[in-house]
């Protein structure tokens, strides 16, 4: 039996790694992720899913779109640009499903296909809604899902601190470590990418102008400037880890107005 571990390069798979092992037993665990260009992936995330892997003396596994090495790999922004869409059929992130998805199933087809494994994922319990929906779709393909941030009551660790591994610097602005200038990611996301990536934020805005659609409901990253760089010139501290009501009241306060604020949906991007 494999124990295949999404393997994302976040905390939550970080630890659902070192839960699967210490109770399995490293033979049958594969740390399967999907390596993400780094122009859009930090540095550390990269250290930081090393160093664990490291720490379990296991490989980490490569899915990657068209099987490509690390320096060849496009970012999210290519895809949508290279596919004229944000979105496919069923309205779920396109750069999700070419970078993720789709390797994915390719690789569980090609080294799971007699479905003698569990597959791990990162969802903790409050989370339960992302739990059933992952479940249902994995098990419509026949395979077996497990939480055991969420479902397992022996658990034996509660941060990589206490293996000695810090978790990845990106935490210090953003709240997961998915793509910076995540296409799924609301306001509060991509005023941070406006302060610390520009070049980033603009190659966004362009392909926004090439695909006519915008990335955010009904509002382009272009018209969202003049907001951003007001709030940044008035220190408005770039973090998601504000929740996102209280952060664009403080931001009201200073007299800079949005529009309702959204509702953002959780991403997705699960590997
Ligand atoms: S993390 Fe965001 S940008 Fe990256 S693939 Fe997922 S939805 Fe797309």
């Amino acid at each position: 039996m494999k124990h295949i571990v999404c393997y994302s390069g976040g905390h939550s798979s970080a630890l659902v790694a070192i839960e699967v092992v210490r109770r399995f037993g490293k033979e049958q665990v594969v740390l399967l992720n999907h390596d993400i260009s780094s122009k859009v992936e930090h540095q550390d995330v990269k250290r930081f899913k090393q160093e664990v892997a490291d720490y379990l003396g296991l490989p980490i596994t490569y899915a990657n779109i068209g099987g490509l090495a690390a320096d060849e790999l496009p970012d999210q922004i290519d895809v949508v640009l290279k596919a004229k869409a944000f979105k496919v059929g069923s309205g779920t992130e396109l750069c999700t499903a070419r970078l993720k998805t789709e390797p994915f199933m390719g690789w569980l087809a090609q080294n799971a296909e007699d479905k003698n494994c569990v597959i791990y994922y990162g969802f903790d319990a409050n989370e339960r809604h992302r739990i059933q929906r992952r479940s249902s779709a994995m098990a419509a393909h026949g395979y077996r899902t497990d939480y055991p941030l969420a479902l397992w009551t022996k658990r034996t660790i509660g941060q990589t601190i206490e293996v000695g591994i810090n978790p990845p610097m990106q935490y210090d602005y953003f709240k997961h470590a998915n793509c910076i200038g995540c296409l799924k990611a609301g306001r509060q996301h991509w005023y941070i990418v406006y302060c610390v990536r520009p070049k980033l934020y603009e190659k966004a805005a362009k392909a926004e102008d090439e695909i006519g659609y915008t990335i955010i409901n009904d509002v382009s990253l272009r018209e969202l400037a003049p907001m951003f760089e007001r709030m940044k010139n008035a220190g408005v501290p770039m973090s998601e880890h504000i929740p996102q009501q209280r952060f664009w009241a403080d931001v009201k306060k200073l007299g800079i107005h949005i529009d309702d604020v959204e509702v953002v949906k959780p991403c997705e991007c699960v590997l």
